[in-house]
């Protein structure tokens, strides 16, 4: 349930990838603080990473949830495009269907690699799905928009958050052809979504302080749920209300 509104136009694609139509963000985590301080927001680039030129993965995939440490791990461009790309691609999509998800990025199933996977339609098999290899932002537009987003990752969480509406993408298809393509509005924000994972940013990271508010105690609850599971990980927690924090560290005590 949910919804994620506005129009997405036609764009054409010169990678063959036909974008239209949407309806529905389906209900579309060792790094800790210090890592979340050199991830870039606003990057246009990915990180400097390694290239991996072997995939490494367990089927059968499955999601992983906030605060899971691999969600804010670095990402390895990919620098071999097989069989077994193809593969986990079409498994990422699965398990995607699955969970009513209109995308994927390879983090969410445990795997550190730039890989996404999207179908605006939430249509198994239908011509929208797309995979993108070692995807970079080339150009962002001005204008943005704002709207419900949720994250498989985080489970019937949904918030407000501010996206670009169109963007200029550059990046591998399967066979590792370059393909560029123009993105608008929805499918603009599924890219951007996906895109800030393979950048271990998560969607709560963009919120604003009202939005971040109003799903805190969900956050909380899956990190709790997570220290309980797995005690001895350490991960990256939500920062405190901005309020608290000023009272903390930027005011002085009154007696
Ligand atoms: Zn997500």
């Amino acid at each position: 349930m949910q919804s994620l509104g506005g129009l997405v136009q036609r764009v054409a694609s010169p990678g063959g990838c036909c974008i239209h139509k949407q309806l529905g963000w389906g209900p579309a985590a060792a790094a800790a603080a210090q890592h979340r301080r050199s991830v870039q927001l606003h990057a246009k680039r990915p990180q400097k990473v390694p290239t991996v030129e072997k995939l490494e993965w367990q089927a059968p995939l499955q999601v992983i949830k906030y605060p899971d440490p691999r969600l804010r791990a670095p990402n390895a461009r990919i620098g071999v495009f097989d069989d077994s790309l193809r593969e986990l691609a079409k498994q990422m999509f699965e398990v995607m269907y699955q969970d009513d998800g209109v995308g994927l990025a390879a983090p969410q199933v445990g795997v550190n690699v730039r890989l996404m996977v999207f179908n605006e339609t939430a249509t198994p098999g239908s011509p929208e799905e797309t995979v993108l290899v070692n995807p970079v932002i080339i150009e962002k537009g001005r204008a943005t928009d704002v709207d419900v987003e949720g994250c498989l990752s985080f489970p019937k969480i949904y918030a407000d958050v501010e996206r670009a509406t169109k963007i200029e993408v550059q990046y591998q298809d399967l066979d590792g052809t370059k393909q560029q393509m123009q993105l608008r509005d929805f499918v603009a924000r599924v890219f951007q979504h996906e895109y800030d994972h393979l950048q271990g940013v998560l969607y709560h990271d963009r919120m604003k302080a009202a939005e971040l508010e109003k799903v805190r105690p969900e956050l909380l609850a899956l990190e709790e749920a997570f220290i309980a599971a797995h005690p001895d990980v350490a991960i990256q927690r939500v920062p405190p209300p901005a309020a608290a924090k000023a009272k903390g560290f930027g005011s002085i005590a009154k007696r």
